[in-house]
């Protein structure tokens, strides 16, 4: 049995039209709007932080997922049909394009831009549209929704989960991601604990010495290439 950890980043959806962190116009590293995407900016001026956040909601319908998304479903719906060992997949994105792509388990670490939570009573519901600020929840009526992402300063989602899932992995695959923000870049260190094979895919190397294996080049090119192989050596194609 093979266990499988994927994780990615920003670099896969890069393709699809999707700024990553450090290259977007407007860039993401722009002091005010790094500081919006913070706890403390967020809550300075909530307008300005939904106006952002319904920007990128919107953006989702004029996206598409590409061939790394479509390739990492495939290698998903492979591993299981195959029965060859646990395939998880961990995001730091909050597009929803591995979904779309036909990934059915995927763990959101930062969250969902197509989802919104109450500040009072902590439940989460799907949302599309803009979200106006101080939204009544439906669940508790208080007008407490806000966008259910998580914020520079907030404690990601699934961590415990992450750690456990990469501690336990034999193949540790990292997809277009920084590998700069934690805790998700310190889950190949769980990996590396269980002797797993650890790989990156991204445009340039993190200089992790964590990672084996390196596979230089766009997303859309070394993914599918990458589950090719996989599929291939694991004996049917999926
Ligand atoms: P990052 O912007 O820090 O790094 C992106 C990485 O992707 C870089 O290492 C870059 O070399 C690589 N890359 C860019 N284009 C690529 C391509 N075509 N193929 C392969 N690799 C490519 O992103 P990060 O590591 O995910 O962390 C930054 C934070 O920004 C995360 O918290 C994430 O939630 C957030 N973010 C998310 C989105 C999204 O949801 N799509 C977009 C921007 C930022």
């Amino acid at each position: 049995m093979t266990n499988i950890v994927i994780l990615t980043g920003a670099g896969i959806s890069a393709e699809s039209g999707i700024a990553t962190f450090r290259s977007s116009t407007p860039r993401w590293d722009d002091r005010a709007l790094e500081a919006l995407c913070s706890a403390e900016g967020f809550a300075a001026d909530r307008y300005k932080a939904h106006d952002l956040y319904d920007a990128r909601r919107a953006q989702l319908a004029q996206v598409e997922p590409n061939a790394a998304h479509l390739a990492l479903a495939r290698l998903e719906r492979h591993w299981q049909r195959e029965n060859r060992g646990e395939f998880t997949l961990i995001t730091q994105n909050i597009d929803n394009l591995h979904e779309r792509a036909g990934s059915r388990q995927v763990l959101h670490m930062h969250g969902e831009l197509d989802a919104a939570r109450c500040e009072s009573c902590h439940r989460s519901f799907p949302w599309s549209g803009s979200l106006a600020v101080r939204e009544d929840c439906p669940a508790c009526d208080e007008p407490a929704l806000r966008p259910d992402v998580v914020l520079f300063g907030e404690a990601p989602y699934h961590r415990q989960r992450s750690e456990e899932l990469s501690a336990r992995a034999n193949l540790f695959i990292a997809i277009g991601t920084s590998a700069t923000v934690h805790p998700a870049a310190g889950l190949v260190k769980h990996a590396r604990s269980n002797r797993a094979i650890t790989m990156e895919v991204n445009l340039r190397h993190s200089d992790s010495p964590d990672f084996r294996r390196f596979f230089e080049g766009p997303a859309t090119r070394e993914v599918p290439a990458l589950v090719d192989y996989l599929t291939i050596e694991s004996g049917a194609e999926g």
